[in-house]
């Protein structure tokens, strides 16, 4: 049974609001072997709201609507599901009573206004909603599948879909079992990664493969979809090792966890200590690694030094060193990382020097060109990357190159 969802209000047409119901439902719906299929934003009008409603419920199976049950005019949900389901409505008391003890309970007086969430489609039952007004509603249809309304705050329409709407679900659902794993890459890029799988993974249709990109980092989603859970155990036992051998030591992660908490589990399992010397990425990068709960157990600290004369002041790096080769450059790298390696007495350290863009650069090393340095009881590294001059990409991607590269080193 395939899903879709309705996002209602004119303000998610807007460039200020954005519809985040439908990606969290997705993940929801997804995780019960449900696809979403489509999704509509629809703003507050009667007419396209009826038409969009009633197309859904032709094509799929389970439609949830979230949004416009509120008291005001503009709030045409009720109304325009009962119309695209040739139903009526009708005022329900104990819906009434329970929005009047609401105001009750927070010493505020109801607008007359609000006796319009106490409408229910015929068929529907109410679905009662702890953190706001509006109740929600679901009508099952009968051979086909269900509706769901729901309110469109996201605090309201999450723990009512999981009180009430997810055991619906389950019961209406054709049995299903998933098995599911997920692998997580940096240093690759979309369309290269996709090329290495694709030969492995469009054989098969179940399970089901999604590949998602952010800037350094893709994941890779296979989902076994079956009618017992041993048949989705041994479909995924075929086909996950085979991706995983083919993406080898890139995968920093098979059950979730960020690049910097792969990198922190490592280093506690080494019993080894890091420390980081950053320019261009600004604590970018001792900000990722500190993001980790419990990293105080293996970083021992980082150094923002921006400016050459910080670089030397801090860092000991020679100015010497800065004038011949500019701090951009694989010789400063290696300094910075011996610099904070030194100093801190960290197992590792690393650095990050370069051109973030959008402007700056030589013609040696133009905007987007990054140096990192590697420093260990083994010596010192450097290496050179360079990318679009996007000034949020570079970075990022510097810290993750960065991490990256530590985490093989320790693997
Ligand atoms: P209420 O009675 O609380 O107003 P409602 O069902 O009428 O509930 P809306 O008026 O449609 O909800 O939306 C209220 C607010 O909820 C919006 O201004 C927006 O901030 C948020 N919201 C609505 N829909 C979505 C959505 N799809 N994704 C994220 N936020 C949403």
């Amino acid at each position: 049974m395939d899903a879709e969802i309705i996002a209602i209000g004119s303000e998610l047409l807007t460039p200020r609001r954005m519809d985040t119901n439908s990606l969290w439902l997705t993940d929801k719906l997804n995780s019960l072997g449900v696809e979403v299929v489509t999704k509509t934003i629809v703003g507050d009008d009667r007419e396209r709201l009826t038409a969009t409603v009633k197309a859904a419920a032709d094509r799929s199976g389970i439609v949830i609507v979230t949004g416009g049950l509120g008291p005001t005019e503009d709030d045409l949900t009720r109304d325009s599901v009962a119309s695209a389901l040739g139903r009526g409505m009708s005022f329900r008391q104990e819906l009434m009573d329970a929005i009047v003890d609401r105001f009750a309970r927070m010493r505020r007086s109801m607008a007359e206004n609000n006796r319009r969430q106490a409408y229910l489609i015929d068929g529907a039952e109410a679905l009662d909603n702890p953190n706001g007004t509006a109740p929600g509603q679901w009508i099952p249809l009968p051979g086909k599948g269900a509706i769901a309304l729901l309110p469109g705050p996201p605090r309201e329409m999450m723990p009512m879909y999981q009180n009430h709407i997810e055991t619906r679900l389950k019961a209406i659902l054709p049995p299903a079992f998933i098995a599911t794993v997920w692998y997580r890459i940096a240093g690759m890029g979309e369309s290269d990664l996709d090329q290495l799988i694709a030969p492995v993974y469009t054989r098969y249709t179940n399970p089901v493969t999604t590949v998602l990109a952010k800037p350094g980092d893709v994941e890779v989603h296979l989902r076994a979809r079956c009618a017992t859970q041993a048949e989705a155990d041994a479909l995924l036992a075929e086909v996950a090792p085979q991706v995983r051998e083919l993406l080898g030591d890139r995968v920093y992660s098979d059950d979730g966890a960020e690049l910097e908490e792969a990198l922190g589990r490592l280093l506690i399992a080494r019993g080894a200590t890091l420390a980081a010397a950053e320019s261009c990425t600004g604590g970018m990068l001792g900000g990722r690694i500190t993001n980790v709960p419990g990293s105080s157990a293996y970083f021992r600290g980082g150094f923002l030094t921006y400016t050459d004369q910080m670089k030397t002041a801090l860092l000991g790096v020679p100015e010497e060193l800065i004038r011949e080769h500019t701090a951009v450059s694989e010789p400063v790298a290696k300094a910075m990382a011996q610099g904070a390696r030194e100093r801190t007495g960290a197992d590792y350290a690393l650095s990050v020097t370069g051109y973030a863009g959008p402007d700056g650069g030589t013609e040696r090393d133009p905007a987007g060109t990054v140096y990192i340095g590697l420093a260990s009881a083994g010596g010192v590294e450097a290496r050179r990357i360079s990318f679009i001059p996007d000034r949020y990409r570079v970075r990022s991607v510097a810290c993750i190159t960065a991490m990256d590269w530590l985490r093989k080193r320790l693997t």
